[in-house]
């Protein structure tokens, strides 16, 4: 056999993609070596020659090897080791040593797993770092596979489950599974919910499950995504059972009085809303007695204040024994205490209230020491009086306060008497309030329609207000006290923006009708009421002339050199103008000329009379009249009757408006009635009526 030379070695070597040398069997000296060898030896390729081949990779499988080799053995060898490089690196290779067909020589290839061993390393400690977290969360972590596989939990979900060790042990899911089935109290709901989470797996859920043991657990599950892909689930069990006793103590708590057990008055507040409710649909009533004791303080005082709680705790057994089993006996607090009596009308009341005057004044002896108490009771009615707690007790409180005045030990029914208007006002104002940011305010119109040939001509917009206590609240009741807080402002800008925006609805269908709007004194003096309305009306795109600004006679009195001027400016703008509940007010007939006033409306205190009442038929005439020479339309509110109608038209007013025609309809009805609403002939022309022309 010839000796192949050392290049040709080299040149194969060079040719292998990891580190590789040959040695001669007899003297273990290398005798060839590539670069790559060099490399993962630390040391240049060049020196590798001649230098011993079990040094290079020492072991004690490599030292039986070469041994074995020498003595003729061939069998390879193929394994992990670790080598020294000459710069200090711990290398991780495997390495095989094969002895060449040549029988002197052997070769040795090491293919560097260092990085693979690095990756496995990093992956270890990442395994342990998740293990240690799962352990160390107070949640219960079940991890499984696309398939339902469980494939990690950890010891805290044996325990929330309640698993035994041996179980766990059998390393079997179905076990585990069939375990967790038999713990929870509705097993076919969670059946389902786990066939419907597996049906879904990308969903998130959380839900609670409740346990045979009493045990509550919120479970959370979110799907198992790697690359990209939904490999599975995990799910983690919270065991609520603690946190929701803790609660359901606070909530019990803070719904009962701790003395005497008693709902408390937040818990009787509720009651009450629903005693409203319950009233309200059915047409009921039911009724708050206010008890409080007389000259407990006294009690308190002499006998000291443990026997005076001793003494609470008595009478409100007492009184829950002269009780019907529906009604609800609350304390309020101190020695007062309050009765929900439903259904109750104002009898069962008084009668409620003689029971409980009754077994309070009952002899008492509490710790050797006897006594007789009494009480004073005030009583409310709901929901008449009030459909809150608050208000009923305050009514009854009033009432039991009267009861003390003059003599204690009885009880009486709160008369529902004028409450202070500033009371009122307050409430009103602020429901108003909460009525036009909730959007709880509409607008009707009121069609206003010519005598002469019964067409409709225009439409006044009035507010409507539907507060979900109070019912229906007309304007004649809510605008005064708009006007005197001030947010009239607020709902008049409100109510022009809306009106204007219906007119530029009704222009686009073809009704070019103008709305008129019921402007309040106030509103019209803002400093920048001219530019609102201006604006509005661009911004819409509505003609100006489709909106009529209805002014009261107030506007007219109060600084007239500035009302003037924006009158001017509305005038210039093109919008008209009226005067509103005309003939009610103080303006001089003079001044109406100057104010550039388009049209007349007479209140309609004057059109009800009509047209028998000889002084408002003179009074309709003066007006007609005066509007005649001024050049003025004029129109009639409030008309009712037929007769009122034709005394109008035969006096030569131009308009009408009034539930003889229609209400006050929204804006659907209305436009129906406009579409409807054919012309009428022309009505006969009566000699003394005078077309008016605007000068
Ligand atoms: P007003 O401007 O004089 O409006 C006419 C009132 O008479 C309206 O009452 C209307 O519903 C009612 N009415 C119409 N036809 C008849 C009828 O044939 N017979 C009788 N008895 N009454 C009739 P409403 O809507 O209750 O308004 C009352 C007042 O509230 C209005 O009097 C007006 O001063 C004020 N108001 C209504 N809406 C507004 C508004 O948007 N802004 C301002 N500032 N005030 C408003
Ligand atoms: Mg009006
Ligand atoms: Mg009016």
């Amino acid at each position: 056999m010839s000796e192949t030379p050392v290049t040709a070695w080299s040149a194969l070597l060079d040719a292998l993609p990891h580190a590789a040398w040959v040695a001669a069997l007899d003297t273990q000296r290398v005798v060839a070596a590539n670069a790559a060898a060099g490399g993962l030896l630390g040391r240049p390729a060049p020196v590798l020659p001649g230098a011993d081949a079990l040094a290079l990779c020492a072991s004690p499988e490599d030292a039986a090897w070469w041994q074995a080799a020498s003595v003729g053995d061939r069998s390879p060898l193929h394994s992990d080791v670790v080598v020294a490089a000459a710069d200090g690196r711990l290398v991780h290779a495997s390495r095989s040593l094969k002895v060449l067909p040549d029988g002197r020589h052997a070769l040795a290839v090491l293919c560097d797993r260092s990085s693979e061993v690095r990756a496995e390393e990093a992956r270890e400690t990442l395994m342990a770092e998740l293990q240690a977290t799962l352990e160390s969360t107070a949640d219960g972590i079940l991890v499984t596979d696309a398939t339902g596989r469980i494939t990690a939990f950890n010891r805290r979900f044996a325990e929330i489950w309640s698993l035994a060790p041996e179980l766990l042990q059998q390393d079997d899911d179905l076990v585990i599974q069939d375990a967790m089935l038999r713990a929870v109290s509705d097993a076919l709901a969670f059946q389902t919910r786990q066939r419907v989470l597996r049906e879904t797996p990308g969903a998130v859920a959380t839900d609670r499950i409740e346990l045979l043991n009493g045990r509550v657990l919120e479970r959370v599950t979110r799907p198992l995504v790697r690359g990209g892909r939904t490999q599975g689930r995990v799910w983690s069990f919270r065991d609520l059972t603690e946190r929701l006793a803790a609660e359901e103590k606070i909530e019990e708590l803070s719904l009962h009085d701790t003395l005497t057990g008693l709902p408390n008055r937040r818990s009787l507040a509720d009651r009450v809303a629903v005693a409203a409710a319950d009233a309200r649909r059915d047409g009921g009533a039911f009724a708050l007695l206010v008890i409080d004791l007389d000259r407990f303080r006294q009690i308190n005082d002499s006998l000291g204040h443990e026997l005076g709680d001793r003494v609470l705790q008595t009478v409100a057994e007492r009184i829950q024994g002269c009780l019907r089993a529906d009604d609800l006996l609350a304390r309020l607090g101190g020695d007062q205490f309050a009765v929900l009596v439903q259904p109750a009308d104002a009898a069962a009341a008084e009668s409620t209230a003689r029971r409980v005057l009754n077994v309070v004044a009952q002899p008492t002896t509490v710790d050797g020491a006897a006594f007789t108490l009494t009480c004073s009771i005030g009583v409310a009615m709901g929901p008449s009086q009030g459909a809150r707690l608050d208000d009923l007790a305050r009514h009854a409180e009033t009432a039991m306060r009267a009861v003390k005045a003059s003599g204690r030990a009885h009880f009486r029914v709160h008369q529902a008497r004028a409450e202070g208007d500033r009371r009122r006002h307050m409430k009103l104002d602020h429901a108003m309030r909460q009525a036009l940011v909730s959007g709880r305010f509409r607008l009707h119109y009121q069609p206003q329609v010519s005598l002469d040939d019964g067409s409709i001509v225009g439409a006044e917009a009035l507010l409507r207000w539907r507060d979900p206590e109070m019912g229906e609240v007309s304007p004649a009741q809510f605008i005064p006290v708009a006007e005197d807080s001030g947010f009239i402002v607020h709902i008049g800008e409100w109510v022009l923006g809306q009106a204007v925006r219906q007119a530029a609805l009704w222009h686009g269908r073809g009704h070019a009708l103008p709305i008129a709007v019921n402007v309040s004194a106030l509103q019209f003096r803002q400093p920048h009421f001219v530019d609102r309305v201006s604006g509005l009306l661009a911004v819409a795109g509505v003609p100006p002339r489709l909106l009529e600004l209805e002014l009261t006679e107030s506007v007219l009195v109060h600084d007239v050199d500035e009302a003037l001027t924006r009158l001017h400016a509305l005038d210039k703008l093109g919008v008209q103008l009226s005067i509103d509940d005309f003939g009610t007010g103080y303006s001089s007939l003079a001044y109406l000329k100057r104010f550039r006033i388009g049209k007349l409306k007479i209140d309609r205190s004057f059109v009800s009379g009509l047209p028998a009442d000889e002084s408002d038929a003179g009074i309709v005439r003066a007006i007609l009249q005066m509007a005649r020479a001024l050049g003025m339309r004029v129109i009639a509110e409030g008309v009712e009757t037929e007769a009122q109608r034709q005394f109008l038209q035969d006096e030569g007013c131009h308009e009408f408006q009034g539930w003889l025609y229609a209400p006050a309809l929204d804006a659907l009805s209305f436009e129906q009635r406009l579409v409807q609403a054919a012309p009428a002939p022309p009505a006969a022309p009566s000699g003394r009526r005078i077309r008016l022309v605007r000068n």
